[in-house]
């Protein structure tokens, strides 16, 4: 779950996000959506721990029930690295290493044993029908089959929260609608909560509550 209250945020003497209050409860499907420049990244950022809020009093962000706040900044890693999965725009896969290697990443950085972890990527990657791409380079794959590694490299570690840039902004249509279908089935299948920027309308208006920031502040 998420609840962030009295979020704002700086740039330049510039507020991007100003006094932004949310609630999601565990499992929900959020989608937010505006214009480009209106706060959208920064806020998922704040919200994922990759950024903070500008300091004040009325601030707080609770992921989990944890107070982030209160924790220290190695804690912070921890906890995001075993808490919450990214996807962006561009997949960010690691080009030199195969599909199965690029999903065990974040498993290796918490230490996960070797063998364990690539059982548990196979899995995932049998789960997202990827296992026969295992061994192929993100080169070698689509647009679509490199954002569901993508997808898979996010659940590794089976976190509670998903969080999502445009995941879908450079996808076709067809493999649009499939990463977008395959969120619904990660939600209902684990149970984990999903926030996602898009500009797809279709995506947005799929999700449980669509969301719509303009200028930092929510609108109607
Ligand atoms: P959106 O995702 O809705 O397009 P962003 O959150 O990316 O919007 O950006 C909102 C505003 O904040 C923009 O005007 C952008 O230029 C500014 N901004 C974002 N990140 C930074 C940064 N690191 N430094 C300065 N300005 C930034």
């Amino acid at each position: 779950m998420i609840s962030a209250k009295n979020i704002s945020k700086t740039y330049d003497n510039k507020k991007v996000l100003d006094n932004v209050s949310i609630e999601i409860k565990k499992g929900e499907i959020v989608s937010i959506v505006g214009p480009s420049g209106a706060g959208k990244t920064t806020l998922l950022h704040v919200l994922s721990t990759l950024d903070f809020a500008d300091k004040n009093d009325k601030s707080a962000l609770f992921l989990n029930e944890i107070r982030i706040a209160d924790l220290k900044q190695k804690e912070i890693s921890k906890f995001r690295n075993s808490q919450i999965g990214f996807i962006f725009q561009f997949h960010e896969l690691l080009p030199e290493f195969t599909a199965l290697e690029n999903v065990c990443i974040p498993g290796m950085i918490r230490g996960d044993k070797p063998k364990e972890l690539e059982s548990r990527a196979e899995k995932l990657l049998k789960t997202l029908d990827l296992v026969h791409i295992k061994n192929q380079k993100p080169s070698e794959l689509s647009g679509g089959e490199q954002q569901r590694v993508a997808v898979a490299r996010a659940l590794i570690n089976e976190p509670s929260i998903l969080f999502a840039d445009e995941p879908s902004g450079n996808l076709d249509s067809k493999s649009a609608d499939n990463l977008h279908q395959l969120f619904f089935d990660i939600r209902d299948r684990l149970k984990i909560t999903i926030v996602i920027v898009t500009h797809n309308k279709k995506l947005a208006d799929m999700a449980d509550r669509k969301l719509s920031l303009v200028d930092g502040k929510w609108v109607k």
